[in-house]
């Protein structure tokens, strides 16, 4: 079976089994070559649900997680989102294609910046990236994600990937009235997703979603090294 093939019937999976309900970001999925973002010697399990290592001791969320986590934040062509635990970039390629799809004339593009600690990582990212096709649509920067990106603030979405203790308040700051935050909160063995949404006029609401296990968010505002 080819990744096309095997790309297929991981959506098909994925709506069965309720994970993916939206109609665009399941043609985000299909559109996504996720082999790309997992080192070589994991490219044949690319199109399980599973998450996967991806060196420094970190790993790519399982598929339904992104998928879950995509539909929460629920980005929209033209926007600004800002992910924090860039990783493997796969996750920033998905957001990519759905707010400056690759159908999508570039004018009507929105953009993706994507913030990781470690640079080894990010210099990875930033070349499975441009190997996808992502690269004038997503900016990887390096630094502490934790106190969001203020240069390129205020965002329409921000999703963050890695788990943190609290929802980073600069994180909340720099989001625009109308936007919205997913984040995986809790502590280090177990979070749950929580939906933030800014009201227009600055207010705040909060849901929560599913469990999920994501590694630990590094920095100012999350857990010590
Ligand atoms: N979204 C990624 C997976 C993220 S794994 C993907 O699609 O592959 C979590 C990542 O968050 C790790 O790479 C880790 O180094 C990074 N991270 C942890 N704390 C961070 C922080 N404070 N700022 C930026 N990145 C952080």
């Amino acid at each position: 079976m080819g990744f096309e093939e095997a790309r297929r019937r991981l959506v098909e999976y994925l709506r069965a089994a309720g994970f993916l309900r939206s109609e665009r970001v399941a043609r985000a999925l299909l559109r996504v070559p996720r082999e790309l973002f997992v080192p070589p010697e994991y490219r044949s399990l690319a199109y399980e649900d599973r998450p996967l290592p991806i060196g420094y001791g970190q790993t790519v969320s399982a598929p339904s997680v992104v998928a879950r986590m995509t539909e929460l934040l629920d980005p929209r062509p033209g926007e600004r989102v800002l992910e924090v635990g860039t990783g493997s970039g796969y996750q920033a390629a998905v957001l990519a294609e759905l707010v400056a799809p690759s159908d999508w004339p570039p004018e009507g593009w929105g953009h993706v910046w994507s913030i990781e600690r470690i640079p080894g990582l990010a210099e990875r990212a930033r070349r499975n990236l441009e190997a996808a096709g992502y690269a004038g649509r997503v900016t990887v920067v390096v630094g502490d994600g934790s106190r969001g990106y203020p240069p390129a603030a205020p965002y329409d979405a921000i999703i963050v990937t890695a788990a943190a203790p609290q929802v980073p308040p600069p994180l909340v700051e720099q989001l625009k009235p109308g936007g919205r935050l997913v984040a995986p909160v809790g502590d280090r063995w177990a979070q749950r997703l929580v939906v933030l949404r800014k009201g227009p006029g600055g207010r705040v609401e909060v849901e929560e979603d599913i469990e999920v296990l994501f590694v630990p968010l590094v920095g100012e505002y999350g857990w010590e090294a």
